[in-house]
């Protein structure tokens, strides 16, 4: 068991219990979340170790799921990722100002992101955790993946892109990642890095019930607050925020669907757009949040 002594951030050892979140996805089990007194940050405290967190991981049915084609959800969930793919695409060619260049995705998953940048000309590289997954990318795009030690050990000012998808609230030494990473970015290179959004509407709708705290798997709640101080610290500055629409609706209705509600699905969907609207005049309310981040 992990016992976080002192903020990742502010290095204070004074932190207020804010509740218990429940891991409604994989054992039932619950975990206790955190605020730091000093600077606000908010993590999992006691996560289990990294070589017993895998129990709390469904990779396969995660896979298989990925890849299915049947039925009307996997349908929708398929369409939405084509275009958010597609969106993502987009807007790092948009703000790289590049139409080709190397590019580094941390926490790459089972691959499809890497393949849609490698289709559109990308010198892309791959680092992921889940044997599995990689086996996977390897497998279906023929993508060189490598396991996270790699992370340590990557060319420094390489890479003109690092993106990072919802992954950076899934690592243990937090810290010592984004210096290595942000090493490997050239002087002028974007690191695009996505994650759930801890004072999000649909937080605020939720609480304790909010799918994104996805407790133990999730072990730092970030805000812009905290996210902006954590990387101050590593010589890193956000230009700029954006929100990822879908992300509101998919969390709510898990969210629902934790709580137990019927008709989890309507409901999600109505809540989803209400935290949709909020987001459109404040990004602040977006349920995650893509950070635009550069070298200082
Ligand atoms: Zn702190």
């Amino acid at each position: 068991m992990n016992k976080v002594q002192y903020c990742p951030i502010c290095n204070s050892q004074k932190f207020k219990s804010h509740f218990e979140c429940k891991d409604y996805y994989a054992t039932g089990e619950e975990f206790l979340i955190c605020d730091c007194e000093q600077c606000g940050f908010r993590f999992t405290q006691n996560f289990p170790d990294e070589d017993k967190i895998s129990r709390y991981y469904e990779t396969s049915d995660y896979i298989s799921h990925s890849n299915t084609q049947k039925g009307i959800v996997n349908k929708i969930y398929h369409f939405v990722r084509s275009f958010m793919l597609r969106r993502k695409a987009n807007l790092i060619e948009k703000i790289a100002e590049k139409k080709q260049g190397t590019l580094l995705d941390f926490g790459c998953g089972i691959g499809f992101f890497l393949n849609e940048m490698n289709r559109r000309g990308w010198s892309v590289q791959g680092i992921e955790k889940s044997e599995e997954a990689r086996r996977f990318a390897e497998k279906q795009f023929g993508l060189n993946i490598f396991s996270n030690e790699k992370v340590a050990s990557l060319d420094s000012k390489t890479y003109d892109v690092i993106t990072s998808w919802h992954s950076m609230e899934h690592i243990e030494f937090l810290n010592q990642t984004i210096d290595q990473l942000q090493m490997a970015l050239k002087d002028d290179g974007v690191w695009f890095l996505a994650v759930p959004n801890s004072v999000s509407m649909d937080e605020k709708i939720y609480k304790s019930y909010w799918a994104a705290y996805d407790v133990p798997r999730h072990l730092w709640h970030f805000s812009p607050k905290s996210m902006s101080a954590l990387l101050q610290k590593h010589g890193l500055t956000i230009q700029e925020m954006y929100p990822m629409p879908f992300d509101a609706f998919y969390i709510s209705m898990l969210s629902e669907k934790y709580k137990g509600n019927r008709f989890s699905f309507i409901r999600g969907f109505v809540s989803g757009l209400y935290c949709y609207v909020k987001s459109i005049s404040n990004i602040e309310n977006s349920s995650s949040i893509i950070y635009i981040i550069r070298k200082s």
